[in-house]
């Protein structure tokens, strides 16, 4: 048995830290040991249904939405320095309980460090507008204000990274939030909101609840007293959650899944562009919302470009997170892994070849935690399984093009559109296909990388809205327009007069 990280994590609400109603706890295991690392307090509906009502009373009652920009600001800033004075600590509880290599848990600390910085220096600029109208005695406005309640639902890929691009605009839009960590991955989440707490953020203002997705979840997309919910996860998921907002129509926003394509021209070098595909998809174990799950290569160097993928992939070196040698960490859980693995299983039956990987590895200390392959399917067709369904592990498949229509084609041939990317020497081709290809996310010579500018999200069932830029900041406003005569006359549209 390794380190405790907590005896016992508990929720916060109403400026308290307290246990679930019910008294029932939950272990949270590490994925590269199988060993339980927290043990956890398990929020039900009647839990979440008080830190709604905590929130309510602090959006409606507290004073916090009228609070200035600046102090909002303020906050977010001191937030942010928290987080970096205990970065160290905070990647590695985020390997440790997410499985992923300490070098992208750290870049993780460190983008939702600058995320927070980015919204708390947006929210002191102006965002609301004036227009000139045909009555020149009336001043239009508009002016943003914020939504109210927000309900935020993250998942167990990007625990603390997720939580400041849900956080950061939300709080500086002067909302008040009931945020619910995956039940798999709280423990950065836990840390996170004592920092939230040394900070000083008003009672009720930021609450957080534990428990499962179905019920407390469920519970935060349902309720009448929630104005907002804003859900990152699965496809399936996203619907249930967009389902459950329609009895108060509740504003929504949506960051789903993806089956995003990887287009590889032959004018590319491959030596260079082999590990693009490969970062595309290995990193963080293909449990990426925007991993370039599909490669589409150009045929002229097909054999080429997969003999050098093959020989490279089988390299990658996998293993604990902790260990700073290691290039690939464990699936999240046990059961996340055989649905990895009966898809693998899947590509096999529906007559693709295994180019590479496709076992999980269960060797000395590896059986013990969720490991598995880095794996490649090649001779694909685009009717299957493999080729269509979000697997969200380490499983790449190709799939070979001849012409740029046609890559084209195949790459809008799902129904997702998060993200996709292209390599190419040829700007004017690149440039086409950017355009052609209906995602929300597009890269040309590049992959994954996200900036805090520019807004992230997808076409199709990949989702609705946007986080971060000045689009993930509109996501927690409402606009209201405001007109204002600035010389009251006597109207003269009813005659009769006394
Ligand atoms: P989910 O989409 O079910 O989970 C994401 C978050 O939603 C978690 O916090 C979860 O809570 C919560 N949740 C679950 N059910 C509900 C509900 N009915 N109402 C409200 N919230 C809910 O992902 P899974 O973990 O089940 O993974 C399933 C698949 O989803 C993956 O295989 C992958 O394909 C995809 N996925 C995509 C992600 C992305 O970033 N696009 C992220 C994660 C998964 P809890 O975990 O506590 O149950």
């Amino acid at each position: 048995m390794g380190d405790m990280i907590r005896n016992l994590g508990k929720m916060y609400m109403n400026g308290e830290w307290v246990e679930a109603a019910s008294g029932k706890t939950r272990e949270v295991l590490n994925p590269a040991t199988g060993e339980v690392i927290a043990i956890v307090t398990e929020g039900g509906v009647e839990d979440v249904q008080r830190a709604i009502e905590a929130a309510r009373q602090a959006f409606d009652e507290s004073g916090w939405r009228e609070t200035s920009a600046r102090h909002r600001a303020d906050l977010l800033f001191a937030l942010a320095d928290k987080i970096q004075a205990n970065a160290d600590e905070l990647a590695r509880i985020e390997t440790l309980n997410n499985g992923k290599p300490l070098r992208e848990a750290e870049s993780d600390v460190d983008s939702a460090v600058s995320c927070l910085r980015y919204y708390a220096g947006m929210v002191t600029k102006p965002h609301g507008q004036t227009y000139e109208v045909s009555n020149p005695n009336m001043q239009a406005m508009v002016v943003r204000e914020p939504i109210g309640v927000c309900g935020q639902i993250v998942p167990w890929n990007f625990p603390l990274m997720m939580s400041a691009w849900k956080l950061a605009p939300c709080l500086a839009a002067g909302n008040v939030t009931v945020f619910k960590p995956s039940e798999t991955t709280p423990l950065t989440a836990i840390r996170l909101f004592e920092l939230m707490e040394e900070v000083g953020f008003p009672k009720g203002v930021v609450n957080l609840v534990l428990g499962e997705g179905k019920t407390v979840g469920a519970e935060l997309a349902s309720s009448h007293l929630v104005d907002k919910v804003a859900f990152t996860g699965g496809t399936e998921t996203g619907r249930s959650v967009m389902q459950a907002a329609t009895g108060n129509i509740k504003k929504v926003s949506l960051e789903l899944g993806g089956k995003s394509p990887n287009i590889v021209f032959a004018d590319v070098d491959v030596n260079v562009v082999v590990e693009y595909a490969m970062f595309g998809i290995f990193l963080g174990s293909g449990q990426v919302c925007s991993s370039g799950s599909r490669l589409l290569i150009q045929d002229d160097i097909y054999d080429a470009f997969i003999e050098e993928l093959r020989a490279r992939t089988a390299l990658i070196k996998v293993g604990n997170g902790m260990d700073p040698d290691t290039e690939m960490g464990p699936l999240v859980t046990r059961q996340h892994m055989q649905k990895v693995l009966h898809y693998i299983e899947i590509g096999k039956q529906e007559g693709a070849t295994l180019l590479t990987g496709g076992r999980q590895i269960v060797e000395g200390e590896f059986g013990k935690g969720n490991f598995v392959e880095p794996t490649i399917f090649t001779d694909t067709t685009p009717q299957m399984r493999i080729v269509q369904e979000e697997i969200f592990g380490p499983v790449l498949v190709v799939q070979r093009f001849k012409t740029e229509e046609e890559a084209i084609r195949l790459a809008n041939d799902t129904v997702y559109g998060l993200a996709g990317a292209v390599f190419t020497s040829d700007a004017g081709k690149a440039m086409r296909v950017a355009k052609q290809v209906r995602s929300g996310i597009f890269w040309i010579n590049a992959y994954h990388s996200a900036y805090d500018q520019a807004p992230w999200g997808g076409y199709k069932q990949s989702g609705i809205g946007r986080e971060l830029g000045t689009f993930g900041l509109d996501e927690y406003t409402e606009v209201k327009q405001i007109n204002f005569n600035t010389s009251l006359q006597p109207l003269g549209w009813f005659k009769g007069k006394q």
